[in-house]
């Protein structure tokens, strides 16, 4: 069946352009040539040379240069006043040439095309006249036959070669449309090489670059489910191996207790990472519900270092606040999270007798606020994943914290939600030091 293809349409479109672009050109020319350009001069001089030729020729061969001349669609007449007049001419049209004293050609009448009537009067001592009648319909009509013909060998040429052209635009098209189709297909692997710098080259770079994102996204969901069932797998593995155990009695009724409490933990592990990753698919849902409040930032920092005051006196770690009377407008709710988040982070990569400073600064409109900890710090090549989901610089040791390396993930998205900022600056040994800026 006939499909409306790309290339039929440029071709028609080509085709189309060129057919009313000639139908102006020709009516423009027509136009400018009937205002601007007479034809005039040439009939003149025919006439005029006709004259002289028949003034030099002997008076009984006037006939024969006249019938000589007719062969070229001259036709000349040679009369006196009162003679009947050729061409049907009318007396009015003629009445100039027996008046005057005139020698020059003149026209005899104001009809314009290829046929014209020239006077010539008083062209031998006789006091007659001549009537030249020039006709170029012929020539008129050779010359538009010409013209015509170069029009439509425009027309095919150019529908030739826009058909050859055409292919050379379409065909990156018919590329991309495969390319798309097979991407469909679940293979992200595809990729389009062109080297084209114009709107084409721009979409398939633009396809490629969808394409890579599409792999990496890919291949984060990928990531995030092996990460996912690992983090469940292995509480999962030790509450059934430990279960199993005291089924069958194979601990002793002593030692039963220290196991429950391992069970326990994971227990409590295991809800931990349900409720991270319920929060980041909430998050990450559009939807989640977003309610930006005035309240007294200093307030809820001071309320979240008390919260979490058992954790940092276990380990005897010094808690500095530097706060001055500070109102945001942010989700109070998910704000607590991150502070929550931040300050467990400093407590659980502390060692005893460490410190933690809070410290609030307003600048440039926005109040930043730092959370820094003398703790065991991030390696330099770490740092840059540390927002990551499930990225852990140790896991054994941030899982024996109680870690599942989501809190990071999760306080970067909540600060991202709000266009708010966060840096972490950290180095191994020697401690951390998260800052979050929030405009006023
Ligand atoms: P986790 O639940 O493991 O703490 P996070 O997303 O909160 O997960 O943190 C990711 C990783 O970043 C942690 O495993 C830890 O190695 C590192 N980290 C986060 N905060 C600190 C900190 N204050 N000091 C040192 N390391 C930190």
């Amino acid at each position: 069946m006939f499909k409306k293809s790309l290339r039929i349409q440029i071709v028609a479109t080509f085709i189309l352009i060129i057919i009313i672009s000639l139908f102006l050109s020709f009516g423009i020319t027509r136009l400018i040539a009937e205002r601007e350009i007479t034809f005039d001069e040439p009939f003149l001089t025919i006439a005029s040379d006709t004259a002289d030729l028949l003034a030099v020729a002997e008076p009984d061969r006037r006939i024969q240069v006249l019938y000589i001349l007719s062969r070229y669609n001259i036709h000349g007449e040679i009369l006196k006043e009162g003679n009947v007049l050729p061409f049907s001419l009318t007396e009015e049209e003629t009445s100039l040439l027996f008046q005057s004293d005139i020698t020059e050609p003149f026209f005899l009448n104001t009809r314009e095309g290829p046929v014209r009537f020239i006077g010539v009067p008083n062209i031998d001592d006789n006091g007659s006249s001549l009537i030249v009648k020039v006709d170029f319909t012929h020539f008129s009509k050779v010359l538009q036959r010409i013209l015509l013909i170069s029009l439509i060998l425009v027309l095919a040429i150019g529908s030739l070669f826009i058909l050859l052209a055409s292919n050379y635009i379409v065909k990156p098209v018919r590329k991309l449309t495969s390319a798309a189709k097979e991407m469909a297909t679940g293979n992200l692997t595809v990729r389009l090489k062109s080297k084209k710098n114009d709107e084409l080259g721009e979409l398939i770079y633009s396809f490629n670059h969808m394409a890579s994102e599409l792999q990496k996204t890919d291949k984060m969901r990928d990531d995030f489910v092996s990460n996912v069932s690992h983090e469940i797998q292995s509480p999962i593995t030790s509450i059934r191996g430990f279960t199993k155990a005291i089924r069958d009695g194979v601990i002793p009724q002593e030692h039963q207790k220290e196991h429950l409490d391992i069970i326990y933990e994971e227990t409590l592990r295991l809800s931990k990472l349900s409720d991270h990753l319920l929060r980041l698919a909430s998050l990450d849902s559009d939807n989640h519900p977003f309610h930006p409040v005035e309240y007294q930032l200093d307030e809820q920092l001071r309320r979240m270092i008390l919260v979490s005051e058992p954790l940092w006196l276990e380990k005897n770690i010094d808690v500095e606040l530097h706060l001055k009377p500070c109102k945001v407008k942010v989700d109070q709710d998910l704000f607590e999270q991150v502070w929550q988040n931040l300050i467990t982070n400093a407590i659980k990569y502390s060692d005893k007798n460490d410190k933690i400073e809070v410290k609030m600064e307003i600048v440039d409109q926005k109040v930043q606020v730092q959370i820094k900890d003398t703790g065991k710090g991030i390696p330099e090549e770490d740092l840059p994943y540390v927002f990551d989901r499930f990225y852990m610089v140790d896991k054994a040791r941030s899982r024996s914290r109680g870690g599942n390396g989501l809190g990071l993930s999760i306080v970067k998205k909540i600060i991202e939600l709000h266009g708010c900022q966060i840096n972490v600056k950290s180095e191994e040994g020697k401690g951390s030091c998260f800052t979050i800026s929030i405009p006023l």
